[in-house]
């Protein structure tokens, strides 16, 4: 396994834009809604940080099927909460091609929130098929698969503190 972005740098990344958040919004009480699975364990480390009320919400999208893209975004566990007027702020683990991220702020648009914000961990800026504004973003990377701090391959590796590749790939 090669380090990527070790622990220490992520935190103080995630520390940076909890504060940003805690700025952004006080007394708007945005709902926060994480994109499973990968997303889990920086929404954990981001929250920590957030000192404003919140409200916490998840959805769960799948377009990959272990390292390869099928193409297909589909939708699993929809969010519950009623987003129209409100605030929300999209965390997403990493931004690929922006087609998972699109075809969530269709459907999110749809139910008319006040405002949306996009936050994402890792982006892969040179993989972009369709363009997206980052409201907060941790780490531009090069066009490799990465794994650890909630992203799998194949289900494994999320419960590493780093990011990394694993070797030969
Ligand atoms: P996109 O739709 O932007 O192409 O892909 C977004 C989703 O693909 C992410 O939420 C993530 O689940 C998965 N993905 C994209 N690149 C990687 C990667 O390098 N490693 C892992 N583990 N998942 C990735």
């Amino acid at each position: 396994m090669h380090i990527l972005i070790k622990e220490e740098t992520i935190l103080q990344k995630v520390k940076e834009i909890g504060q940003k958040i805690n700025d952004d919004y006080q007394n708007k009480n945005p709902i926060i809604i994480g994109v499973l699975k990968g997303s889990f364990m920086f929404l954990s480390d981001l929250l920590k940080e957030i000192n404003i009320p919140v409200e916490v919400d998840f959805v769960s999208v799948s377009s990959y099927d272990g390292k390869k893209s099928s193409g297909e975004v589909k939708l699993g566990q929809d969010i519950s909460s009623d987003i129209t007027d409100r605030d929300i702020i999209v965390v997403e683990d990493i931004v690929d091609t922006g087609c998972t991220l699109r075809f969530l702020l269709d459907r999110f648009s749809e139910l008319k929130p006040r405002s949306v914000a996009i936050c994402s961990l890792l982006n892969k800026r040179d993989a972009r098929q369709v363009d997206i504004h980052f409201t907060y973003l941790g780490f531009n990377i090069p066009r490799v698969f990465v794994v650890g701090y909630g992203l799998d391959q194949s289900n494994k590796y999320r419960n590493l503190n780093f990011i990394g590749v694993v070797n030969g790939k």
